[in-house]
């Protein structure tokens, strides 16, 4: 049998003349230490001195157990580490053991048992290695995951999305059980339409290619709440480099996010009825030319504005001016319902209504349908004249066929005015557009507008 092979196996008795060249190769380059069967110091090198601070006389015919805590060495378990080595086996481990000052040393160390010629044990070699530095490191490494399980929330994936498992903190903020979602697909806390949405399938793939995924994901909790996370999706990669898992670091930012909704909306928003400002009107406004550019499509605009409405302030008061914008407001939210138009306040008692990918004709119909729900509010008027409190009307739209051109917002605007201006002139209570398709002479208001009039 080679010397070698019981340098890292477990069989037993060397030879010790045969081993001898070996030990001492050993021992040129790495800490050893040989004692007597009994456990006393025959020999160590500087290097494994120098592992505890001490010198050849601090051991040398001292016993082993100078190198443990007393109570281990007065311990049952100590006593049968010698009796197994004195039968000639080997042992390999990681040690603790403590240094001249009192320090611990952890040794990465074998023991093995050296014969005589005839194989009866002689003495035992350690042959150790200084691992206290990557203990602490690991100990570090721990405390620090420790420490990032405390305040983060953590969740693990298989690469097809299953739940591994998930920290406390990941399931206070989703409100679940660890049960309620191991074995279960990540999916669980995205809303359907997130969830088959493409993209969804595409971030997975990006996974498991080992691309680290870094945004703001918004995800649902177990009361159905909405829950935004600031996460990363970090690919955990094996040894040749391929995708094992994915970790999920993530901490939760639904309050900043919310409040950050809340500001922009408030931003955003007229304070008294509540339908956007005129801020988020002309931004809206821009953008949407620029899609309909893109696009092709139609855009509209209405303009609505109440008829005699200084008579009604100065009669009943600006408080009751106000209640009354509120639920002209109202009104005209009611009618329009579609997520992509927007209803705001252009002015005093004016409101502008932005329709996206709506025709003049469409625009038509809207426009006649709010001036309807407005005097279907049976809102008392103080003009003996009109029974109740009207608005007038203008639209106009944008066409792709001018879209080549190079219009500018105001141009609309000034369109729709002119509209209202005409509604307005032929008696109020009406809607009036302008006939892009028509020649001018052609455009008429008929009075009395149940109808739209172009
Ligand atoms: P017209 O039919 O030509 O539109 O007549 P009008 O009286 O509605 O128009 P005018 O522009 O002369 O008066 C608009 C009035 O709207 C003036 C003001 O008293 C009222 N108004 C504007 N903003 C507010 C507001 O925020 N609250 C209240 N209560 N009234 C407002
Ligand atoms: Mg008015
Ligand atoms: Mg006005």
């Amino acid at each position: 049998m080679s010397a070698i092979d019981n340098l890292t196996g477990t069989e037993t008795c060397w030879d010790m003349t045969e081993s001898r060249h070996v030990v001492d190769a050993i021992a040129r380059t790495m800490p050893i230490i040989r004692f007597g069967l009994d456990g006393t110091v025959l020999f160590a090198n500087d290097r494994y001195l120098n592992i505890f601070g001490m010198d050849a006389v601090d051991v040398i015919g001292r016993h082993h157990s100078v190198f443990i805590r007393p109570h281990e060495a007065a311990s049952a378990g100590y006593a049968m580490f010698w009796n197994t080595l004195r039968t000639g086996r080997s042992m390999q481990s990681e040690f603790c053991r403590v240094g001249k000052d009192g320090r611990e040393v952890w040794l990465q160390a074998t023991y093995m048992t050296i014969g005589d010629p005839v194989g009866e044990p002689r003495e035992i070699l350690k042959i150790a290695q200084d691992v206290t530095n990557a203990r602490e490191h690991a100990a570090d490494h721990q405390s620090m995951l420790e420490a990032i399980s405390r305040s983060t929330a953590i969740i693990e994936f298989a690469l097809d999305g299953t739940i591994l498992s998930a920290n406390a903190h990941y399931l206070a903020i989703t409100g679940y059980t660890e049960f309620a979602i191991r074995g279960r697909h990540h999916r669980m806390f995205l809303t359907p339409e997130d969830a088959h949405d493409p993209s969804y399938d595409r971030f997975w793939e990006r996974l498991r290619r080992g691309e680290f995924i870094r945004s703001e994901f918004r995800r649902i909790g177990s009361d159905g709440r909405p829950i935004w996370l600031q996460a990363s999706y970090n690919p955990i990669l094996d040894a040749n480099g391929k995708p094992t898992r994915i970790v999920k670091i993530a901490t939760d930012i639904t309050e900043s996010v919310e409040l950050h909704n809340e500001t922009t909306r408030h931003a955003f928003s007229d304070a008294l009825t509540a339908v956007a400002n005129r801020r988020r009107f002309n931004m809206t406004l821009v953008d949407e030319i620029r899609r309909a550019a893109r696009t092709g499509n139609d855009l509209s605009l209405i303009l609505v504005d109440i008829d005699y409405f200084k008579t009604f302030n100065d009669t009943y008061g600006h408080q009751q001016g106000d209640a009354c914008l509120k639920a002209v407001a109202n009104a005209i939210r009611g009618v329009v319902r579609r997520a992509s138009d927007l209803v705001a306040r252009f002015g005093g008692e004016e409101f502008a209504v932005l329709l996206p990918n709506a025709t003049t004709r469409t625009a038509a119909i809207v426009a006649e349908n709010i001036r309807a729900a407005i005097e279907a509010l049976q809102v008392e008027h103080p003009d003996p004249s009109k029974a109740v409190l009207t608005v007038s009307a203008g639209y106009a739209s944008l066409g792709s066929e001018r879209l080549t051109t190079d219009l500018l917002a105001t141009d609309l605007i000034e369109r729709a005015d002119r509209a209202l201006y005409r509604a307005k002139a032929a008696g109020r209570n009406r809607v009036s557009g302008e006939a892009r398709v028509m020649p001018q002479s052609l455009v008429k208001t008929v009075p009395n507008a149940s109808k739209p009039v172009t």
